[in-house]
């Protein structure tokens, strides 16, 4: 990896892992830790974890394993361009979806009221919980045993109440101090890859229309410019063309306003950007036109109303099987009867956070249909 610049996480100023292991060979600690994270099990199941459509939808639609790779990638340009740790921000990227339920969104709602009484949801948490118990593969720890800085890149939002429980990636919460610049850029990148993949797989799904795409203006103004240098350029190579600029645009605009926004704080070293405004940010007017595209997919792809017939379903799977195993833990595999003794609720939701979209219909059918065994 290229020198890093003095504000960077760096083997230097890491504080290091909870569990003391020896320094590795061959690689840094930040690759290990993203070697950890490919190799576990919470990783594989993203193929078949979906944010908008449900994994059988459709053989092209993003799933969390493909969304998490084009975040990696996105996060790791801008961060080779502002020298910050570029390992440590493709590890974040790759975790950054780990603890999430089945069925995206709804999923995670219907998780959240089943455990209400119980401390709650929230997939920011389980993606934590995945990297620092749940994955139990190692001989000397339970969990990956990460540094610190990429624990702290997972949990991107923490309410205080549950911050108090955390110990140190809880405290900047506290503090109200500020993550590190390679964790502010895996979350702007999330952001870039998911509004822009949502506009392509909802053109490709006819949810959205390019008649509708053709009223917001960073799309409009991307395609206009694509039909301009190529009149007779067909519908689908002109949704990937208008999508592969907007990105593009939206990555040099991340990339020059953060460098701006470093250097006018005159960074020196890591203390500094914790204790400094999030730096790593688009210019006002990028920012305007993001929340247009946000607002407009909001409407009419995340609350189209087949979205919303198949978000009915999901809430009714995931509720019906907390329900079930949570009146009788004996329903669920034998290695959740012994942790379901100590806290029933918080090992039933562990279990269905972990299923796949495939797994969880699965389960359903197997519980409740009576053909089925
Ligand atoms: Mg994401």
């Amino acid at each position: 990896m290229p020198e890093v610049a003095p504000y960077a996480v760096s083997p230097r100023n890491t504080r290091g892992r909870a569990r003391r292991e020896k320094p590795p060979v061959g690689r840094s600690e930040f690759q290990r830790d993203r070697d950890r994270i490919i190799h576990s099990t919470a990783f594989r199941r993203l193929e078949y974890k979906t944010q908008v459509f449900v994994n059988h939808e459709g053989d092209l639609f993003r799933t969390r394993l493909t969304h998490s790779l084009e975040v990696a990638q996105i996060a790791r340009s801008v961060a080779r361009n502002l020298r910050l740790n570029e390992d440590l921000v493709e590890a974040v990227s790759l975790a950054h979806d780990l603890g999430h339920t089945p069925f995206g969104h709804a999923g995670q709602e219907a998780l959240h009221d089943c455990m209400k009484s119980h401390g709650g949801f929230e997939h920011n948490l389980q993606s934590l919980r995945v990297v620092d118990s749940l994955e139990q593969r190692y001989a000397a720890f339970d969990g990956l045993n990460l540094c610190f800085e990429t624990r702290e890149g997972i949990l991107k939002h923490c309410a205080v109440k549950n911050a108090r429980l955390l110990g140190d990636v809880g405290e900047r919460f506290i503090k109200r101090l500020r993550p590190s610049l390679e964790a502010q850029l895996a979350n702007l990148a999330d952001e870039i890859a998911y509004n822009n993949h949502d506009v392509d797989d909802g053109l490709r799904s006819g949810l959205l229309t390019l008649e509708q795409l053709a009223r917001v203006g960073i799309f409009a103004r991307h395609m206009k410019e694509v039909q301009r240098e190529h009149p007779k350029i067909d519908a689908r190579r002109l949704v990937h063309e208008t999508v592969r600029r907007m990105i593009g645009t939206l990555v040099t605009d991340l990339t020059s306003q953060s460098a701006k926004n470093i250097k006018a704080r005159a960074l020196r070293s890591l203390d500094d950007v914790r204790a400094a405004p999030s730096l790593i940010a688009f210019s006002t007017a990028i920012r305007r036109e993001q929340q247009e595209l946000k607002r407009f997919l909001r409407v009419n792809l995340y609350q189209h109303h087949q979205v919303a017939r198949m978000t009915n379903k999901a809430r009714r799977v995931v509720r019906d099987l907390f329900q079930a195993f949570f009146n009788d833990p004996q329903l669920m595999p034998p290695q959740y009867h012994a942790p379901a003794a100590a806290n029933t609720a918080r090992t039933v939701a562990d279990y269905i956070a972990g299923m796949t979209d495939r797994y969880a219909i699965r389960e359903f059918r197997r519980l409740f249909a009576v053909d089925e065994i």
